[in-house]
This record gives C-alpha cells, structure tokens and sequence, in this order.
C-alpha cells in the first residue's frame, strides 16, 4: 500500500533513519511535519542547516562548541583545568553542571564501551582523554559515568589506561543508585556524589 504513496514512504523512510524514534512515533512525527505550515518548517530545515554547518566538537573535551568561538567549558579561566570530569554523553555533562558545585572542566565520552552493540574503546574519545593527559597539566579525573555494567567497564577499562600516569583518578560517590542514569537523578544526588566522589 505505502508503495503507492511515493512522497510519504520517502518521508517515512528518511525519520526511520533517525536514532531513538520509536517507530510507533514514527507516524506522528510525518503527522506534524505534514500538518505545519510551509513558514515552520523551512525554519526547521533552517535551523538544522545552520546547527549542521556552525557547530563542531571541541578537540579537547568533545563537547560540541560554536565555530567561531571558544568551548565555553576548556577556554573559561574561572574554571580549574586540572580537574577533569569524565561524562558519557553531553546529557550528562548538562545534568553535573546544572546541579553546580563542580567548577572543573569535561571529557565528553560519546558513549559507553558496549560489544553488544558494537561499541569498542576506539569509538569513543577516549584516546583523546589519554592525550590530554600526557600533556601534563591534569591533576585528577573524576569518572562520572553512568553506573550500568558498561559504565563501570568502560570507568575500569580508562582508569587502567590511566594508572602509568601520575594523577589522581575518582569516581562518583555510591549514592546514585545501581542500573539508574544520570539523566534522570535529581540535583542534590548528582551534586552530592561530585563532592562524595571516591578514589576509583
Ligand atoms: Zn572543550
């Protein structure tokens, strides 16, 4: 049937390529587009065009970072940049900074070491973690991964990377609950465990 309808199934067949839409979503997010009017969504377009072509990863700590300016975490002097705080995703990095009290500076992962899913070590920024390193200025890392088994492996794989080099290593304290993500823990646990971390 949906072969009949040449312009929906492309439409369809391009949001099936977006990661995390639940399909059973699929059909409402089509819905939207193909309601809105035509000013809304050559915005959308728009606006995705722009984030596409002006924002870029910052080469030191992955976060994403405007083209024409600084990362707003590495290049800001009021913050410590021998204190490193290691996260999965820059969800996590959001949900430590907005708790406050952590006025170090990030490593944004990209994910947890996963062989399931086929996420190995070199997929992840974690040779860049190891660069930083070396250039000598990191006096501590705090792991702040999420405490499911891929982020305990991928804290354990790290730290073991890391043990040659003479730095301080932690993590966070236990009071995040096991198999929980950051993303959903409120801002007193997320701000307790940054100042109850533990050597690792
Ligand atoms: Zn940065």
């Amino acid at each position: 049937m949906i072969d009949r309808l040449p312009t929906i199934n492309q439409l369809l067949k391009n949001l099936q390529q977006v990661p995390y839409l639940a399909s059973k979503n699929l059909y409402r997010v089509a819905s939207f587009f193909l309601s809105a009017d035509d000013a809304k969504i050559e915005h959308f377009c728009h606006v995705l065009l722009r984030a596409k072509k002006n924002v870029i990863k910052c080469q030191r700590c992955a976060f994403w970072q405007e083209r024409d300016q600084d990362c707003i975490f590495c290049s800001d002097p009021k913050r410590n940049s021998g204190l490193v705080c290691v996260v999965e995703s820059w969800q996590d990095l959001f949900v430590i900074d907005r708790a406050g009290g952590f006025s170090g500076v990030y490593h944004v992962l990209g994910g947890a070491i996963c062989p399931l899913e086929g996420i190995g070590p070199e997929d992840l920024t974690i040779n860049m973690l190891i660069k930083r390193v070396e250039g000598n200025t990191i006096q501590e890392i705090i792991f702040a991964l999420n405490q499911t088994p891929e982020g305990e492996a991928t804290t354990a794989y790290i730290a073991k990377k890391l043990r040659v080099f003479n730095i301080k290593l932690s993590s966070l304290a236990r009071g995040i609950p096991v198999g929980s993500t950051l993303e959903y823990m409120d801002r007193l646990t997320i701000s307790k465990a940054i100042s109850e971390r533990r050597p690792f």
